[in-house]
C-alpha cells in the first residue's frame, strides 16, 4: 500500500460560525404550514417542541451564525476531523479521478450526528430544559444525542424503531452507557404508539412512527422538549462544520473538488459537506456538482414528488414542502437504517427542484460491494449508509475513466460501520436481498396525500 495522504487541521481551525445557506439560495424555501389552518407556522407554533434559540436558527436569514464557545469546546474532542486522499482506492478502481474523503466516524458516537446533537443539547440546557425526547432508527442519532445530553446533564428518552431495537442491540447499550432511557417503538406509552399497535400488534416500527411518539411526549409534557437528528434547517446548518473544514483541507491538498457527494437520509450529512461548496457556487461562481446518494428502495429524491407532507407517520408535525414518498411509506428493511426515511429536508428539496443539486439512487448490494472495496483499500469499514456515497464516488470515478477526464471527487464518509457487522455478514453470506420497488408500491402512499404537487 502507498502511504495514505492525510490532511489534518489544527484545533484553532474548528469553524467559529456555521454557514446558513438560506442567505444565499436563489429561491427561498417555501414555508412549513400548520396542519390545521394550512397557514405558515410561526415561532410560537414550535415553542412547545424546541428551545427558542433553535427556532430562531430555523428561520434565520443570516449567512453566518456564531458557534458558542461551549459547543466548540466539545467539538474539540474529535474536530477538526481528518480528510484523506483515497490513493489506494483510486488504484483499485484504476481511475484517473482523484478521490478524497472527509471522515466523520472519529466522533465518540462514530458518525457526523454529534455535530448537531451537541449544540441542540447545549441550547436546551441554556433555556432550562430538563428532559429531551427523540427517535432513532438503527441507533446512530440516539447514541449521538445520548452522548450530548449526558455531557450537559439533561435526561433523554429515546424511541427506537422496534426492528433495530431487537436486531441491533449494541447501539442501545451505548445509549444506556451514556445514561439514556431507550424504548422499543411502537410503545404503549403514547397515543400514537397505541394507535399503531391497535392496527398491527406486530408492527416492526418505523422512523416516522418513532417521531410521532417522541413529538407527542414532548408536546404533552411541560419540562420536556423534542430533538430531531436530520431534516430541519438548524440541523443541516450545524453540520456545515464538515464542509467548512473540507474547504480548508482541500486547500491544504492543493486541490478543489469538481464533485461533492453525501449519502442521503433526511439530508443532514449531505448538507454538511455540500452547502459550504454550494455557497461558493452561489457567491463566487464556482461550479461544484453536489450529488445526494440515496437507496433505490427509498428513493424520495429521484422518484418522489415535491409536495407538502408530514415529517412523521401519524401526522403531528407541520406540513413541510419536501420531496416525499408519502408519510405512510414503509421503507424495506435495508441495512442502511439511517436512510429509511420517506422525505427530505425543505432546503435540500428546494435546491433539487431548482436543479442546483443532483440525486442518484443505489441498490443495497452495489453499496456493500463498494464499501468492502473501500475497506480493503483504505482500512476503514464504512457505515452501510456511507456505502451509498462510496458507490456514487465509484460510479463517478469510473465515468471519469471512460470519458478520460481527471475529475476530483470528494465524498463524506459519514460514519464507521463497526456496529453494523451483522449487515456485512449478511452481504458475505449472500443473504442480502435487493428490494425492487414496483410502480404500485411507489405510488400507493403518494396517492393518499391530499396536498397538491408543487409546480
Ligand atoms: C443518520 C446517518 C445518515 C443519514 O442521515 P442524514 O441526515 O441524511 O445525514 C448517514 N450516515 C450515517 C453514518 C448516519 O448515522
Amino acid at each position: 500500500m502507498e502511504k495514505t495522504k492525510k490532511y489534518i487541521l489544527p484545533e484553532k481551525e474548528i469553524p467559529e460560525q456555521w454557514y446558513n445557506i438560506q442567505a444565499d439560495m436563489p429561491n427561498p424555501m417555501l414555508p412549513p404550514l400548520h396542519p390545521g389552518t394550512k397557514q405558515p407556522i410561526g415561532p410560537a407554533d414550535l415553542a412547545a417542541l424546541f428551545p427558542m434559540e433553535l427556532i430562531k436558527q430555523e428561520v434565520s436569514q443570516d449567512r453566518w451564525i456564531d458557534i458558542p464557545e461551549e459547543v466548540r469546546d466539545v467539538y474539540k474532542l474529535w474536530r477538526p476531523t481528518p480528510l484523506f486522499r483515497a490513493t489506494n482506492f483510486e488504484k483499485l478502481l484504476d481511475t484517473p479521478a482523484k478521490i478524497y474523503y472527509k471522515y466523520e466516524g472519529v466522533s465518540p458516537a462514530g458518525s457526523h450526528k454529534p455535530n448537531t446533537a451537541v449544540p441542540q443539547a447545549y441550547y436546551n440546557k441554556m433555556e432550562g430544559v430538563k428532559k429531551i425526547t427523540t427517535e432513532t432508527g438503527a441507533g446512530q442519532w440516539g447514541s449521538a444525542l445520548s452522548f450530548a445530553c449526558n455531557h450537559f446533564g439533561i435526561d433523554l428518552e429515546v424511541y427506537m424503531v422496534k426492528i433495530s431495537y431487537e436486531q441491533k442491540p449494541y447501539r442501545k447499550f451505548m445509549m444506556n452507557t451514556w445514561g439514556a432511557n431507550v424504548f422499543s417503538s411502537p410503545t404503549n406509552r403514547t397515543e400514537s404508539g397505541r394507535k399503531i399497535l391497535a392496527e398491527d400488534p406486530d408492527s416492526p416500527g418505523s422512523l416516522g412512527i418513532a417521531i410521532s411518539e417522541a413529538v407527542e411526549r414532548a408536546a404533552t409534557n411541560n419540562d420536556t422538549k423534542y430533538s430531531l437528528g436530520s431534516v430541519l434547517n438548524h440541523v443541516l446548518m450545524h453540520q456545515t462544520v464538515i464542509g467548512l473544514e473540507s474547504i480548508k483541507q482541500m486547500e491544504l491538498a492543493g486541490d478543489f473538488p469538481d464533485i461533492v457527494i453525501g449519502c442521503f437520509g433526511g439530508g443532514s450529512n449531505f448538507a454538511g459537506i455540500s452547502f459550504p461548496f454550494l455557497g461558493l457556487n452561489f457567491r463566487e461562481g464556482k461550479n461544484v456538482r453536489c450529488i445526494a446518494a440515496e437507496p433505490s428502495s427509498c428513493p424520495k429524491l429521484t422518484k418522489g414528488e415535491f409536495r407538502y407532507d408530514f415529517g412523521d407517520t401519524v401526522g403531528l408535525t407541520p406540513l413541510i414542502p419536501m420531496y416525499t414518498l408519502g408519510h405512510t411509506f414503509m421503507p424495506a428493511p435495508i441495512h442502511a437504517g439511517g436512510l429509511r426515511y420517506h422525505g427530505a429536508g425543505a432546503i435540500v428539496s428546494q435546491l433539487l427542484k431548482d436543479k442546483l443539486i443532483e440525486a442518484q439512487s443505489f441498490h443495497q448490494i452495489e453499496c456493500f460491494e463498494a464499501g468492502v472495496k473501500f475497506a480493503r483499500s483504505e482500512g476503514i469499514i464504512p457505515a452501510p449508509e456511507s456505502n451509498h456515497a462510496i458507490a456514487c464516488a465509484v460510479k463517478e470515478a469510473l465515468k471519469a475513466k471512460e470519458e478520460g477526464t481527471p475529475k476530483t471527487i470528494l465524498f463524506n464518509l459519514s460514519g464507521h460501520g463497526n456496529f453494523d457487522m451483522s449487515a456485512y455478514d449478511a452481504y458475505f453470506s449472500g443473504k442480502l436481498v435487493e428490494h425492487h420497488l414496483t410502480e404500485e408500491e411507489l405510488h400507493a402512499d403518494l396517492k393518499k396525500l391530499n396536498t397538491p404537487i408543487i409546480q
